[in-house]
């Protein structure tokens, strides 16, 4: 089953916001992360999807058929919320049954198939356990036994992990992503955490002021994010205004640095995009790129440290991670600075 979003706009009525012309695809079995900051659109993104919002223009079509019109039942879409919103009148088994009883499947075909929902969650021996008794993440995990029961074309993940601690997120994180991967699910997964994003999604996509701004893998987005929006919005970095000096030379004002500029005609204004484990500390003399400065602030993480370098003119300090924090100079080899034209 594939998803494809093709120019689809929507507006909340009596106001500009919603979503601007965004066309993307989920291709059978693949998942799909939205992430973009607060107000970007990802949740009526994901309405629109479910049929929980109408009215927009352009295609939502499953598998070719356009989903226009059809109401939110007759979509069979599988959908887990960040509140379980579980029934907490009804056990575990029978939660996870909910959709087949309203799907008439009969009683002990639809307990059968709860049942190896279940085990397939780990939760096998909690079957007529009340919602009440169980852990955050054993309800989450009811709440994807319930979403796949149906048999879903499609499974929309809506921030599923975000009411949990960050242990448990963890561990499920790689359970949820394995049981989506053994169903074969197509599916769509709001959330806000970028670590999430980028370990459980095979594509992410970036929203903005509901436009989508980039779609591409993890380790695209965040080593050739499309733009500074994108790069500023993914991971930690250090960006700052710079002017292509030459070929493969550009100028930051406090410092010219040798980066690949890639065609750009001199004088062309470009930012200049460094990740913090691309920050080499204490280089040798003659290293190339080399900046003399002093390191202002470190944060302890463990196997690494953070911390930022001043150098002067800079106007802010890089940010960089290294076993320990540089003493007197950081250097960034050439391959390792992107210039996003601006
Ligand atoms: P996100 O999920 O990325 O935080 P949303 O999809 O919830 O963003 O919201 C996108 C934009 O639409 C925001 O500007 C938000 O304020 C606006 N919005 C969301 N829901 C409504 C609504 N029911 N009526 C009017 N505007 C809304």
């Amino acid at each position: 089953m594939s998803l494809v979003l093709d120019h689809v706009r929507y507006t909340y009525p009596g106001s500009t916001h919603g979503l601007d012309d965004v066309s993307l695809d989920v291709r059978t079995g693949e998942l799909v992360a939205v992430i973009g900051p607060s107000g970007s659109g990802k949740s009526t993104l994901l309405k629109l999807v479910s049929g929980l919002e109408t009215g927009h223009t352009g295609r939502i079509a499953l598998d070719g058929e356009d989903l226009s019109g059809k109401p939110v039942h007759r979509r069979h879409i599988g959908m887990v919320f960040q509140s379980y919103a579980l029934f907490p009148h009804l056990n575990v088994q029978d939660n996870v049954a909910y959709g087949l009883k309203l799907r008439k499947v009969a009683t002990g075909a639809r307990r059968k198939r709860a049942q190896e929902l279940l085990d397939l969650v780990g939760l096998g021996s909690f079957a007529q356990r009340a919602v009440a008794q169980l852990s955050g993440g054993q309800q989450q995990r009811v709440a994807l036994a319930r979403a796949l029961a149906i048999d879903p074309r499609a499974l929309l993940l809506d921030e599923p992990l975000s009411a949990l601690d960050a242990g448990v997120r963890g561990r499920l994180r790689d359970e949820i992503r394995a049981i989506q991967q053994r169903f074969n699910a197509t599916t769509l997964l709001v959330t806000h955490d970028q670590e999430e994003a980028l370990t459980m999604a095979d594509r992410v996509a970036v929203l903005q002021d509901g436009r989508l701004l980039q779609i591409a893998t993890p380790r695209e987005i965040y080593e050739q994010p499309a733009s500074r929006a994108v790069a500023e919005f993914v991971g930690l970095s250090t960006v700052l205004p710079a002017t292509v000096a030459a070929p493969d030379r550009i100028d930051l004002g406090f410092a010219l640095l040798a980066a690949a500029t890639q065609g750009r005609a001199t004088g062309t204004s470009v930012h200049v995009l460094i990740r913090p484990e691309h920050v080499q500390p204490d280089p040798a003399p003659d290293a190339l790129n080399r900046l003399a400065g002093r390191t202002s602030a470190q944060r302890y993480l463990g196997a690494l440290t953070r911390y930022d370098f001043e150098v002067s003119g800079a106007g802010k300090p890089f940010l960089a991670e290294s076993r320990a924090a540089a003493s007197q100079a950081i250097a960034v080899a050439p391959e390792h600075i992107r210039l996003l034209d601006d």
